[in-house]
């Protein structure tokens, strides 16, 4: 089957389903300037290096790594970047009242910035748009820390004790918050459709909602470029731009 024939098969799986469950990773904001980990134009696939930067370990033991990443923060594609058709794909099923939840590996926010509802969307991997302190575990927005480091700081830290600060993200090594995790399972396992979009699937837990999903009955629609750990068990697989993809298997 061609992707014209799949796509026609999925739109109509979707407007047939009243509890669709979408999984996204960061191909889904490429085209908001935002590169992926492991697609071609990779962050990782460009430089390895930048590995470091997300491994929990060797930013709190190393103080260049924490500087790189600063610099790194400070001119991260988020700030400027914007939802696109892919985003607003997912809107639009919001707005049919199909969505279930969004389970989000992302930590662009871009998907609340479109328009999706803040209470729809799961974030497995925090959000770089918030600091936190590693000691004490404070929390507050990035953009005051970023004007530390542009006014000189290289390795800013807590105000209130000291310690090692960090975006709130899930670096490698690190724990996913176990509320979150867990709310991510369950509504896996309530879906009659997931919809995994612009991810290798090869980050644990968080891919392991795909065969939760499966083993609960729902069919499985895979949307990205390359292969995904997880096409052996899809019902359909597209492969192909997001951008274009979404709005067709998504409007109503
Ligand atoms: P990944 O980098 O492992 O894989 C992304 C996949 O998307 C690749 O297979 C790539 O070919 C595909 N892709 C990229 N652009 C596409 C497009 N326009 N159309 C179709 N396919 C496209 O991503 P992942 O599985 O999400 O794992 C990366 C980890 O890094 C995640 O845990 C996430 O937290 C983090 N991350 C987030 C962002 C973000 O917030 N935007 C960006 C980079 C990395």
């Amino acid at each position: 089957m061609d992707n014209t024939a799949i796509i026609e098969t999925v739109r109509g799986w979707v407007a047939a389903s009243k509890r669709i469950v979408v999984l996204t990773g960061a191909g889904i904001s490429t085209d908001s300037g935002i590169p992926d980990f492991r697609g071609p134009q990779g962050v990782w696939t460009r430089n390895p290096q930048a590995e470091k930067q997300s491994t929990l370990q060797h930013y709190l033991a190393d103080v260049e790594v924490r500087q790189a990443a600063w610099r790194g923060r400070l001119s991260h594609p988020a700030w400027t970047a914007q939802p696109n058709a892919g985003h607003r794909a997912l809107v639009a099923l919001e707005s049919r009242g199909l969505l279930h939840a969004l389970i989000t590996q992302n930590i662009d926010e871009l998907h609340q910035i479109a328009g999706n509802g803040a209470d729809k969307v799961i974030e497995v991997h925090g959000t770089i748009r918030r600091v936190m302190c590693w000691q004490c575990r404070r929390r507050w927005p990035m953009p005051e820390v970023l004007e530390r480091v542009r006014a000189g700081e290289t390795d800013p830290h807590c105000p209130e004790c000291g310690g090692i600060l960090k975006s709130d993200t899930i670096s490698f090594g690190q724990a996913l918050v176990p509320e979150v995790i867990d709310r991510a399972f369950t509504v896996a396992g309530e879906a009659d459709l997931m919809l995994a979009i612009g991810s290798t699937l090869q980050v644990q837990p968080v891919a392991g909602v795909v065969p939760i999903a499966r083993r609960a009955g729902a069919k499985i629609v895979i949307v990205n470029a390359e292969p995904t750990a997880c096409d052996p068990i899809a019902d359909a697989v597209l492969r192909g731009p997001i951008g274009e993809i979404l709005p067709a298997i998504c409007g109503g």
